[in-house]
C-alpha cells in the first residue's frame, strides 16, 4: 500500500513537471517567434514559415531538455541537502517519542550541509540531552523514595513479627514496640518531606507573602530545640538584630531554620556549640546557622542539596536526605541566596540572604 502511494505520488510529481515544461517551452518558443518577427520586419529579411517552424521546433526542445536538466540537478540537490538531514531528524525524533533519551542527530554528517539544519539539529541535541537528565532524575528518584520506603517498613514488619512471640518480657515488647513506633515516624517523616518537596518543585504553593517579625520566628525555631540542646549539653550562641521584620512566606521560612538548626544540632557532639546570627539593613536581612560539629568535605559540600543525598551515614537514620534540598529549593524560590563554609571536622555555617521587602 506505502509503495503504491509512492508510486503514484511519483507519477503525479512527472506528470505536473511535463506540464510545466511544455508550458515554459511554449512560451519561449511564442517569445522567440515575436522576437524574429520584429527582427525580419526591422532589418527587411523575410522569414519563410518553414524557417519559423524550424526555429520554433528547435527552440520548444532546447527549453524542455535544459528544463530537464535543471530539474536533475535541483533533484539531486534537494535529496542531499534537505530531505538527508530532515530524514535524519525525524528518525531522531521517532525514537525521543517513543522513549529512547539516548538519541542523537549525527552532526559530524550533517556538518558539510552549513545551513539551518545543523542549527536545528544541535537544538534537537540539546533537548534531548536534558530530557535524558529529566529522566535520569525521575528514575533516580523513585529508585532512592523505594529504598527509603523500604528501610523502616521492613523495621517495622520484623519488629512485628517479633512483638508476636509468646512469653515475651515486659521489657522487651516495649522496646520492640518503640523500634515500630520510631520506623513508623520516620516513614511519616519521608513521606511528609516527599510531598513538600513535590509541591514546592511543581510550584503548588505560592509563597503567601506577609510583613512578620523575624527576629521572633528565629528564636521560636530555636527554642524547639531545647530538649536536644540540654540533652547533649550543647552551647547556644545568638547574636539577632531586634525586630527585624521581612516581607516572605513565614510558614515556608519556618522550613529553612527548622532544616538548618536540626542539623547543626544532630551534626554537633557532645559539648560544641551551636551559633544563629541574624543582621539586617534596609534590603537584606543575612540569617546564619554556625556549628563546630564534624563539618564537610569539599566532595560532600558538592552534593549536599541533592535530593536523598546523606554524606554522613552515622546520622543516616535521623533523616532522609531531603532537609537542604527542600532549603536550597524555598531559598530559589524566594530569589535569595544559599551559602556553605565548612571543613572536616570544624564545622559549618549555612547562610541565607534575602531581600526583606521583595514585594515593595
Ligand atoms: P539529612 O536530613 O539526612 O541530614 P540533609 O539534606 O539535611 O539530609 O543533609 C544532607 C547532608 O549534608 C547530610 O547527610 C550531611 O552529610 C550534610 N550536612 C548537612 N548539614 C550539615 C552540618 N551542619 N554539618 C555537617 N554536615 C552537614
Amino acid at each position: 500500500m506505502k509503495n503504491a502511494d509512492k508510486t503514484s505520488r511519483v507519477l503525479r510529481g512527472i506528470h505536473h513537471y511535463l506540464i510545466y515544461f511544455a508550458l515554459v517551452a511554449f512560451v519561449v518558443t511564442c517569445c522567440m517567434l515575436l522576437f524574429l518577427n520584429t527582427l525580419s520586419q526591422n532589418l527587411g529579411i523575410a522569414f519563410t514559415e518553414e524557417n519559423l517552424q524550424a526555429a520554433a521546433k528547435v527552440t520548444f526542445a532546447n527549453v524542455v531538455l535544459l528544463s530537464l536538466l535543471f530539474t536533475v540537478i535541483d533533484f539531486v540537490r534537494r535529496k542531499l541537502t534537505v530531505e538527508r538531514p530532515v530524514k535524519e531528524v525525524q528518525k531522531v525524533l521517532e525514537q525521543l517519542k517513543s522513549g529512547n533519551f539516548n538519541a542523537r542527530i549525527d552532526l559530524a554528517a550533517l556538518h558539510d550541509l552549513q545551513n539551518q539544519f545543523g542549527v536545528i539539529a544541535e537544538d534537537i541535541n540539546a533537548l534531548a540531552e536534558e530530557l535524558s537528565g529529566v529522566e535520569t532524575l525521575r528514575t533516580d528518584f523513585i529508585a532512592n523514595v523505594s529504598h527509603e520506603l523500604k528501610t523502616p517498613l521492613s523495621v517495622m514488619q520484623n519488629y512485628g513479627i517479633m512483638l508476636c512471640q509468646p512469653e515475651l518480657s515486659e521489657e522487651k515488647r516495649l522496646e520492640y514496640a518503640g523500634a515500630v513506633i520510631d520506623a513508623s515516624r520516620r516513614l511519616a517523616d519521608l513521606i511528609t518531606n516527599i510531598l513538600k518537596l513535590s509541591k514546592l518543585e511543581n510550584q503548588q504553593i505560592y509563597p503567601k507573602a506577609e510583613e512578620y517579625d523575624l527576629s521572633e520566628q528565629l528564636c521560636q525555631c530555636l527554642l524547639q530545640f531545647e530538649t536536644v540542646w540540654e540533652q547533649k549539653n550543647l552551647q547556644i550562641e545568638t547574636a539577632l538584630d531586634d525586630g527585624v521584620t521581612v516581607c516572605a512566606d513565614a510558614e515556608l521560612l519556618c522550613l529553612v531554620w527548622n532544616n538548618l538548626l536540626s542539623n547543626a544540632f544532630k551534626f554537633t557532639p557532645e559539648g560544641g556549640t551551636v551559633s544563629v546570627s541574624l543582621r539586617a539593613d534596609d534590603t537584606y536581612v543575612t540569617v546564619s546557622v554556625s556549628d563546630t560539629g564534624c563539618g564537610m568535605s569539599p566532595e560532600v559540600g558538592a552534593h549536599i542539596f541533592e535530593k536523598f543525598y546523606q554524606g554522613d551515614t552515622s546520622h543516616a537514620a535521623q533523616g532522609n536526605g531531603l532537609g537542604l534540598a527542600l532549603v536550597k529549593r524555598v531559598v530559589d524560590i524566594l530569589h535569595g541566596n544559599l551559602g556553605v563554609e565548612s571543613a572536616p571536622g570544624k564545622g559549618s555555617t549555612f547562610t541565607v540572604t534575602l531581600r526583606r521587602f521583595p514585594c515593595a
